[in-house]
């Protein structure tokens, strides 16, 4: 089992090369999110200058998410196409950038030294796949704040009279 992968720029072929990395298992922050089964990436990476490359490539894995409303665990296959440039902080680009992004529809990685480290994008790549709301489905009912039921199984009365709608405070004092 490969834990990380790190190729550095000078053994990228400047005509592109395929890569492929499978991981069994990768430390994640679970209330964030776990993965099930395999993640897999296959890219093309292809050397541009002595500090930038440029990646191609797909990624596959399953995370198992817990649903913002009703805490549920919940799957999200991920599924996504990657391309950008890979570039180090030392680069001859890097004071160019701001002009250059305008222009230009790549994104641009930020590396600290002239080496990819598959492992770390593959990281990175799964944590921007985490939506910023995460619901278990679109019209997840969420639960009760009232009496902690999950009311997409068993919708309880309490639901029927949410507590921040002042009329139904008063249509409950009326009919006392
Ligand atoms: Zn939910
Ligand atoms: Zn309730």
């Amino acid at each position: 089992m490969v834990n990380n992968m790190k190729i550095p720029f000078s053994q990228i072929s400047t005509t592109g090369q395929q890569y492929s990395l499978d991981l069994q298992e990768f430390a994640t922050e679970k209330e964030i999110f776990s993965l099930q089964g395999m993640v897999s990436l296959s890219c093309l990476l292809q050397r541009k200058s002595a500090d930038r490359i440029f990646l191609q490539g797909r990624i596959q894995a399953t995370l198992l998410l817990y649903c913002d409303r009703c805490l549920q665990q919940y799957v999200k296959i991920v599924d996504s196409k990657l391309s950008f440039i890979c570039e180090t902080d030392g680069s001859s680009y890097h004071r160019m950038k701001e002009i250059d992004l305008t222009t230009r529809d790549l994104d641009i990685v930020q590396l600290e030294e002239a080496v990819i480290d598959l492992s770390e994008i593959i990281r990175q790549q799964l944590y921007l796949s985490v939506p910023q709301r995460r619901l278990c489905k679109e019209d997840c009912k969420g639960i009760c704040s009232i009496c902690g039921t999950d009311m997409n199984c068993n919708p309880c009365r309490c639901s029927r009279e949410p507590a921040n709608n002042p009329f139904a405070v008063l249509a409950a004092l009326k009919e006392k």
